[in-house]
C-alpha cells in the first residue's frame, strides 16, 4: 500500500501499522482500503499522501483559544487514563481490548492538542479511584458519558476558537468521539 499521512496527528500509515488499535473502531481498516487513522481515529478525509500536517503558529492564538486547547488536552488525558485503568478492571476480553485501544487513541488526541497549543508536556492528573465501578456495564456507561461530554466540549468550544486549523481539528476529533459513544453504548 502507498503510505498515507494523517494531517491531524502527523503519523504515517503503512502496511505495518494500519490495523493498530482496531478494537477502537466499528469498521476495520483493510490494507487496500484505509478508512481512518489507526493512531488518532480521524476518518479518511484527513489522510493524504502529500499534504502538510496541520499546524498553527502559537503566537497567533489568543488566550481564550490557548485555554480551550489546554482544557481539551486535559480532558483527553483524563479519558485516556480512565480507559487505561478500566481496561485492567473489566472482565470481558473484548471490552478489555476495546478500552485498551481507546486509551491509545485518547492519549494521541491529547498529544495533538499539546502540539497545537505549544504546551511543553502532557499534564499529570490525580488518578480517580475507578474501583467504584463494579460491572463491565457500569464501566461502559461511564465511558459513554465521558465520550458524550467530549463531543459536547468540542462542539461548544469550536465556536469560540480564533483559528481555522484548530476548528478543523476539533471537528475531526469530535467525529471520532461520536463513534466512541456508539462503541461504548453496545
Ligand atoms: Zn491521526
Amino acid at each position: 500500500m502507498k503510505e498515507l499521512k494523517c494531517l491531524v496527528c502527523g503519523m504515517k500509515i503503512n502496511e505495518n501499522n494500519y490495523s493498530f488499535n482496531s478494537y477502537a473502531f466499528i469498521n476495520k481498516n483493510r490494507e487496500d482500503y484505509i478508512l481512518y487513522c489507526p493512531f488518532c481515529g480521524v476518518n479518511e478525509v484527513y489522510l493524504k499522501e502529500y499534504e502538510d500536517v496541520y499546524s498553527v503558529d502559537v503566537n497567533t492564538l489568543d488566550s481564550k483559544t490557548l485555554k480551550i486547547l489546554d482544557h481539551a488536552m486535559k480532558l483527553e488525558v483524563f479519558n485516556g487514563e480512565f480507559y487505561a485503568e478500566a481496561s485492567k478492571l473489566v472482565k470481558d476480553e473484548n471490552v478489555k481490548r476495546e478500552f485498551y485501544d481507546l486509551s491509545k487513541i485518547e492519549y494521541m488526541h491529547a498529544k495533538v492538542h499539546k502540539k497545537l497549543g505549544g504546551f511543553k508536556e502532557l499534564p499529570i492528573l490525580n488518578k480517580p479511584d475507578y474501583t467504584k465501578y463494579i460491572s463491565d456495564e457500569e464501566f461502559l456507561e461511564a465511558a459513554s458519558k465521558r465520550e458524550e461530554h467530549a463531543v459536547a466540549y468540542y462542539e461548544k468550544y469550536s465556536k469560540e476558537i480564533c483559528d481555522d486549523v484548530v476548528i478543523k481539528v476539533f471537528k475531526a476529533l469530535s467525529d471520532v468521539e461520536k463513534e466512541h459513544v456508539t462503541l461504548t453504548e453496545n
